[in-house]
């Protein structure tokens, strides 16, 4: 195994898999097998109001049941507090980091999609406020690697944005960039739900001087109303019974060659997925 490539499957405990989380998970799987890399999970519980432990331990055994296993041992965002705040207080070292006593209310008042900047100089002491990150107006260029190109001045589109929230709880954006840095993550490969993160996950990986990881967007499972498969639209849990069905489902879903049907079981299957996966393959778009 190489240290060259080290992927991950970052899920939130919000609910089981199901066949939109399995795609992920199996993408992420499959890209880091192919290329003889690691492949890590993290569960990313930092939230506790939307996350539950039960949640955990369901996508722990539906990943088991499908033959999915990480190369170490699954790691809990939780037990990692210490790290985002030792990258808050580089972030406060800069001159970048203030508080923000902006509500929802008065934010939407203002009808504007970037933040403005209202509390940039107004010392609020900290507290438990939200705290947000001061952003350069700046374009940020990445290539993903089935999206191809793609460019995002984080300034203008979502503007000094929240890395610690009131409470305080950490925000998603300031854990997932320290711990794939801690992790040494070279390939993150996730839904496209999430691309719109990634200008403002390498705008943090510059100002703590992380490495910037290779990107791949992977298409959106949707039901047959093209809404993305997600707990809020009312997907399935996967049943870990039927857990061979379940990955023929994601792997078509990822647009990869259909296996032969003699594959019996999910190590068979999983095997074969290993040497077959394709990036082009990949759709752009969900069908
Ligand atoms: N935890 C995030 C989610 O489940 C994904 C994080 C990531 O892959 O960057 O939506
Ligand atoms: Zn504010």
């Amino acid at each position: 195994m190489s240290t060259d490539y080290i992927g991950r499957f970052a899920p939130s405990p919000t609910g089981p898999l199901h066949t939109g989380s399995l795609v992920s998970a199996l993408g992420s799987w499959a890209d880091a097998r192919h290329h003889n890399g690691k492949w890590l999970v993290r569960i990313e519980d930092i939230d506790p109001q939307r996350e539950s432990p039960e949640a955990t331990t369901q996508i722990v055994e539906s990943l088991f049941a499908h033959g999915l296993h990480a190369d170490e041992n699954i790691t809990y965002q939780h037990d990692n507090s210490q790290y985002y705040n030792e990258a808050l207080d580089i972030l406060r070292q800069q001159q970048k980091l203030y508080a923000c006593t902006c509500t929802r209310k008065s934010l939407r008042a203002l009808d504007q999609t970037n933040y403005p900047g209202t509390c940039r100089n107004q010392q609020h002491a900290e507290a438990d406020l939200a705290l947000r990150v001061l952003i350069e107006d700046a374009t940020i260029a990445f290539k993903d690697l089935v999206l191809g190109q793609v460019t995002e001045n984080v300034c203008q589109s979502v503007g000094d944005f929240i890395v610690r929230r009131r409470g305080p709880l950490y925000a998603y954006q300031l854990a997932v960039v320290v711990d794939d840095a801690r992790q040494n993550i070279t390939h993150v490969v996730r839904g496209s739900d999430l691309l719109d993160n990634t200008a403002r996950q390498i705008a943090l990986q510059r100002l703590l001087h992380c490495p910037q990881p290779e990107y791949l967007h992977l298409p959106l499972a949707v039901d047959d109303d093209g809404r993305k498969l997600s707990k809020q639209t009312g997907a399935q849990a996967l049943d870990n019974s039927n857990a061979l069905n379940n990955l023929r489902e994601a792997w078509s879903l990822l647009g990869q060659k259909t296996p032969p049907e003699s594959l019996v079981t999910c190590q068979q299957f999983l095997e074969h997925c290993k040497s077959h996966w394709c990036r082009d393959l990949v759709p752009l778009k969900s069908s």
